[in-house]
């Protein structure tokens, strides 16, 4: 598995393969190239489906820029490769420079095809679930301690420069107010959301009304291009974060403690990116935002010092209960019905976290299980409900 920073990737959203891999794509280029004084870009699959909406013509045409771009929408022809494909032509006058054919694979990487990837170094030996808690608990480690001994100490201050960034992206969503761009007049709720938290009210929908005015400052932040943290991905950046800064309040707990919990739900996002994918174009919304509520009920069972089994049932029903979640963003935005599931899920990290404390070894299923149960359902998902806006509420929005 790879490092945590590649799991964790901070930029601008709203999504880590419809704008932060097609941004990563053009800089490259633009140094491939760098006599060109022009270049088409031709969008491919779920980019051309849904790209204006994810706004990856404007990323690309920033990553060139001041190389003038022209963008060619080809939502018509197949791409067996990989549903992300960019195609890049450079020219100098009327000479072709050259061509490259490009796959955005999600979490904000490329590959070009032809040459050889870059992968980055796989720094942990254990593949699934399994290894790692047998490993830990052989070695009566917690996960984090897992993560600080391949990762070396230097994993701290990527954490701390993660959760900085998480907290400014909901300080920034809680005070924004109006409405996002892109058309459906989506108007941002997290600043009415937060204001709402009155003293008086009963604790439990105060602390709920808190997680989900989080969550959604988060993803509205995404939506509009704001600067955040992929966990595990732009479209479903807010679950994490809404639960911790919940849970830092609710306890006091120190950044130091935040950062152990984001190493503990990096294991399981890194597990579900290794065996299965974080990808909504590749398997749904249940590789999005299910992969974020099991990090995030992993995280929350580390914040309340359960064990590594119960960490494991945390994530395994957070998971489970998303087998199956379709992503159908409406008009290729990354707005419906993408900010509310955010705060839906963060919702539902918490039950999970709850579940598995209530019923603590009744566990049926593993999370290896549920991970290879979700890549093959969204294997077997069609098209239309992965990230094509072809299906779904993206299809059914605006009709009575
Ligand atoms: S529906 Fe889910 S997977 Fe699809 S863009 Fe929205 S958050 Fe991402």
């Amino acid at each position: 598995m790879e490092s945590l920073t590649e799991l964790y990737r901070i930029g601008r959203g709203p999504s880590s393969s419809h704008t932060m891999g097609p941004a990563n794509a053009s800089s490259l280029m633009k140094t491939v190239f760098p006599e060109a004084d022009r270049f088409e870009v031709t969008l491919k699959g779920s980019l051309a489906k849904t790209g204006k909406g994810h706004l990856t013509d404007d990323a690309v045409v920033t990553a060139l820029s001041p190389v003038p771009v022209r963008i060619i929408w080809d939502t018509e022809s197949p791409t067996p490769v990989h549903p992300n494909t960019l195609e890049y032509r450079a020219f100098k006058g009327e000479r072709e420079l050259g061509f490259r054919r490009v796959f955005s694979v999600g979490g904000g990487k490329f590959t070009v095809e032809g040459e050889k990837a870059f992968d980055p170094p796989q720094i942990y030996p254990e593949k699934i679930f399994e290894e790692i808690k047998s490993l830990c608990k052989e070695n009566k480690l917690r996960f984090w301690q897992y993560v600080e001994h391949y990762e070396g100490p230097e994993i701290w201050s990527f954490l701390n420069k993660v959760w900085n960034v998480m907290r400014d992206e909901i300080a920034r969503g809680l005070d924004a107010e109006g409405t996002l761009g892109g058309g459906l007049n989506v108007q941002r709720k997290a600043h009415l959301l937060y204001s709402q938290c009155v003293q008086f009210e009963e604790a439990v929908r105060s602390e709920s009304r808190l997680v989900c005015s989080c969550a959604f400052a988060a993803s509205e932040e995404n939506a509009a291009g704001g600067v955040i943290v992929t966990a595990p991905t732009c479209g479903s950046c807010g679950v994490v974060p809404a639960v911790l800064l919940y849970m830092q309040e609710k306890l006091g707990l120190p950044d130091s403690e935040i950062c152990k919990a984001l190493a503990t739900a990096g294991v399981i996002g890194n597990v579900i990116k290794t065996n299965a994918s974080i990808s909504g174009a590749e398997c749904g919304c249940q590789a999005e935002i299910g992969s974020a509520c099991s990090m995030a009920a992993a995280a929350l069972a580390e914040l309340n010092g359960m064990d590594l089994d119960q960490i494991e049932y945390a994530a395994e029903v957070a998971l489970e209960h998303h087998l199956g979640l379709t992503c159908d963003p409406v008009a290729g935005l990354v707005q419906i019905p993408c900010i509310e599931r955010n705060a839906v899920a963060a919702m539902r990290a918490i039950n999970a976290l709850e579940i598995a404390d209530f019923l603590t070894y009744t566990r049926k299923i593993s999370f290896d299980t549920v991970v290879r149960t979700m890549y093959e359902t969204g294997r077997d998902l069609f098209s239309k409900y992965r990230e094509t806006s072809e299906g779904g509420l993206a299809k059914n929005y605006g009709v009575s």
